[in-house]
């Protein structure tokens, strides 16, 4: 089976408790104003082997704490989404992902009781709405935990509130900065500006400016 991946990273500190591995699906078809993720919008980019993204999970998951799986829009591609999710559980690491959908449509969309993820961001980014909230990128994203896992695992960032981090990995010509930006994240983009660089994309592929 083929899954359209925007890029997979391990450890990332910013999104969930303890080192994680980030997997960023490729292709969203919601499309929220003030997305800062518009580079992983198009689809048909970057169409990868799942079996192969299964062996590299497998590498890192000996010495991770949990997934965290986000995008682009994973319930997009629901047939090899839910094959990754599988594939996942018996490692009994928290799964943490994020939907632009509503609740009430993913409810209707899957059955959410199969216990493959532990813990679910749901509603589409609202620019409009206050940032307060640890983890999300907007106040009307809620954050549903469906597992006891998920429960254990996450409770402790709800309790201490508003913790906007960025981890930032370098590759290549490269700099990504993986987590939710607060406001400020203009302060970033002309930090970077100063420092002779460019935001491709406000997600974070910062590259640098060819000499
Ligand atoms: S915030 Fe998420 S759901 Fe909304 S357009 Fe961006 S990637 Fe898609």
């Amino acid at each position: 089976m083929k899954i359209e991946i925007s890029r997979l990273h391990f450890p990332v500190t910013t999104l969930g408790p303890g080192k994680r591995i980030g997997i960023w699906f490729q292709g969203c078809s919601i499309h929220c104003t003030g997305c800062i993720s518009v580079d992983t919008w198009q689809f048909g980019i970057n169409s990868v082997s799942l079996d192969e993204v299964k062996l590299l999970l497998s590498e890192w998951l000996p010495k991770s704490d949990g997934i965290t799986i986000t995008g682009g829009e994973p319930f997009d591609q629901e047939a090899a989404f839910f094959e990754l999710l599988e594939f996942l559980r018996p490692y009994q690491q928290s799964v943490l992902v994020y939907s632009g959908y509503s609740f009430q449509e993913l409810q209707k969309k899957v059955e959410m009781d199969n216990g493959w993820i532990d813990v679910l961001i749901s509603e589409p980014y609202d620019h409009t709405q206050p940032q307060t909230k640890a983890l999300m990128g907007s106040d009307n994203q809620q954050m549903h935990m469906l597992t006891p896992l998920g429960e254990m695992d996450f409770n402790s960032f709800q309790s201490h509130g508003l913790e906007k981090k960025l981890d930032v990995h370098f590759e290549e010509d490269r700099v990504w900065m993986t987590g939710i930006p607060s406001n400020g994240m203009t302060e970033i983009v002309k930090s970077a500006q100063d420092d002779r660089v460019f935001l491709r994309h406000t997600q974070g592929a910062i590259k640098k400016k060819e000499s």
